[in-house]
């Protein structure tokens, strides 16, 4: 039966296809697709993970001493007797073998699946055993988390070849869409170059950064769907609805026709825009306007050349960092990394931001940080700060990058100035020190991040430090508002034409155009059509979004007049319900 999952639209466009669902765990799970060759010692793994959990609570049987309450031995008979149920064991295989789960993702699979036969038992006692082998299965996946896979993380190529092994249909290529209570933005990396048409999460607000990098992938999202993960099961077909936020589940044949036919208009939309890649960026009254391509990884750089970038506004250095247990890359991997980037955009500025984990950007996905309210923690820079020789590493290697192409040095979440000082102290060290060790070093413009209300309030005090400020509106909502950008709870109230908000853009970006220093923006609003004409408005003359968002911002640029735009948006400004004058205008 056809029904309607509603969510929050993150990522634009159609997708149609077969659910995959990632169900969520209590251990830290990866997924990824393994290669066919690996199946055996995949199965290997779940085997000898078993096996270890067998022998641990075996023991434990044989130790336990004779006044221990007799529940406790029934449990450890109900335990082992799950642990060799075959529904378990032969899932598992079959999601290893068929679909080239990794063991991990294979085993969390089955797990929901039996889950759900358990909750729909009539018998209470059965039904309560669902925990039992949620138990379980967590010790046999911590188990296996001890033991170090022998199988390599997913290549970072397109993996057509593993598209033709999922096929579901030996003559149509399905597509597949992903359903999850949760992704982290780690996961979501992992996903990056794989199958997945489009994603659907539980969770989530329009700026976490698990939205951010599936609209970076440019294919149709939703997150906040509540209960979708519960509701949808393996295999089901399901529509995603970018633009409107809906997934729709087992859609009838009138629906599907409807959805093919708009999905069509999407690319041919898309194919009518990229005739704009080489047009500049210019107003009809011939103010020029720089679009530039956030990126998370230094192969990401391709893709904003293609799209007509004209540098990287924004490069998300953390993603880097992301998924290694805390070992961080040292400073000639990262060196690696970053001139990766800077020859990929040929010549082309990219714009290097500090690391910047916590709150919804873990290190470790699985971790929660622990803190009571880790988006007001040790994060970003103050995280950086922290570990000043850490921070140096990273320094150096940015600088050592700097020497095959035009780089900018961006530092996230600052506040205070002496947060500032302490910050270009240590960019004056790590030059030191690669100078005393002779290393090569290139040039680097010093920018700030203004995302924070008070960094916005004191922007005269940045200007006075930094060649150029790139206005994160993700955070600085967040903060100026007092909504977590993570909780699709109190999504509705995040507001990105807050009159308050409003304002610290406008004084950032005027404080700015008067000392004749550089102004971006660089949060989600710059790559949102819908605010490209009132950010014209207000003088803003530098944009960073995703790549793929590019052409259709630029095609707002070719049809705007600043000159009516200026007065238009002090009206916007001024106004108590900004959004009914935006659409009106
Ligand atoms: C922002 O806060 O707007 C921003 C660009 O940084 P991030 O989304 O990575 O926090
Ligand atoms: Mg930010």
């Amino acid at each position: 039966m056809t029904f309607a999952v509603h969510g929050l639209a993150v990522a634009r466009g159609i997708a149609i296809g077969r659910a995959v669902l990632v169900a969520s765990s209590r251990v830290d799970v990866v997924h990824y697709f393994i290669e066919p060759g690996q199946v055996a010692a995949e199965i290997v793994r779940v085997r000898n993970g078993r096996n270890a959990v067998v022998d641990e609570l075996q023991r434990l049987q044989a130790e336990m001493p004779h006044d221990a309450p007799p529940e406790l031995a029934a449990l450890l008979d109900v335990h082992l007797m799950l642990l060799q149920d075959e529904a378990l064991v032969s899932g598992v295989k079959h999601w290893i073998t068929d679909r080239l789960y990794n063991a991990e993702w294979a085993l969390t699979t089955q797990l929901e699946i039996i889950a759900r036969q358990f909750d729909e038992m009539e018998d209470e006692y059965l039904r309560e055993r669902k925990a039992d082998l949620e138990q379980v299965v967590e010790r046999i996946l911590r188990y296996m988390k001890g033991v170090a896979s022998p199988v390599a993380p997913p290549p970072s190529s397109p993996r057509r070849k593993g598209t033709q092994d999922l096929l579901l249909d030996d003559k149509v290529d399905v597509p597949l869409v992903l359903v999850a209570h949760d992704l982290s933005p780690a996961d979501m990396l992992q996903f990056k170059q794989s199958v997945f048409a489009g994603f659907v999460t539980d969770v989530g607000g329009k700026t976490s950064h698990t939205a951010i990098v599936a609209r970076s992938m440019d294919i149709p999202a939703v997150v906040g769907a509540r209960a979708a993960s519960q509701l949808v099961r393996q295999d089901d077909w399901v529509i995603i609805d970018g633009d409107a936020g809906v997934m729709i589940v087992d859609p009838s044949p009138i629906i599907l026709a409807e959805y093919g036919f708009r999905q069509r208009q999407g690319s041919l939309e898309r194919e009518r825009l990229s005739r704009l890649r080489h047009t500049p960026a210019v107003t009809l009254d011939g103010e020029t306007v720089e679009l530039l391509a956030n990126i998370e990884q230094p192969a990401d750089a391709a893709a904003a050349v293609r799209a007509g970038a004209v540098g990287v506004g924004l490069f998300r250095s953390e993603f880097m960092f992301m998924g290694r247990n805390g070992h961080l890359p040292d400073e000639e991997a990262q060196y690696q990394a970053y001139r990766e980037a800077v020859e990929g955009m040929q010549g082309l500025p990219v714009t290097l931001r500090t690391i910047d984990v916590g709150a919804d950007k873990p290190l470790d996905k699985g971790h929660k940080d622990s803190h009571l309210n880790p988006a007001l923690g040790l994060r970003a820079i103050r995280w950086s700060l922290a570990d000043p020789a850490m921070f140096r590493t990273q320094l150096r290697a940015v600088l050592r990058a700097a020497v095959h192409g035009p780089v900018r040095l961006l530092f996230p979440m600052l506040a205070h100035v002496g947060e500032i000082r302490q910050t270009l102290a240590q960019v004056d060290m790590a030059r030191a020190e690669l100078q005393a060790r002779g290393a090569a070093f290139g040039p680097v413009q010093l920018g700030a991040m203004i995302e924070i209300p008070a960094a916005a309030l004191i922007v005269r005090s940045f200007l006075k430090y930094f060649d150029f400020l790139s206005i994160g509106t993700n955070d600085l909502i967040q903060y100026t508002l007092a909504i977590d950008r993570a909780d699709e709870a109190v999504a509705h109230l995040y507001d990105p034409l807050h009159p308050a908000v409003l304002g610290l853009v406008a004084d950032v970006i005027s404080e700015g155009q008067a000392q004749g220093k550089s102004v971006c923006v660089c949060g989600e609003t710059a790559g949102d059509v819908a605010m490209t004409r009132l950010l014209l408005g207000l003088g803003l003359r530098s944009f960073s979004m995703h790549p793929a968002q590019i052409l259709a911002v630029k095609q707002e640029v070719l049809r705007a007049d600043t000159r009516k735009l200026a007065a238009w948006a002090q009206e916007v400004m001024a106004s108590e319900d900004p959004a009914a004058l935006l659409s009106a205008g």
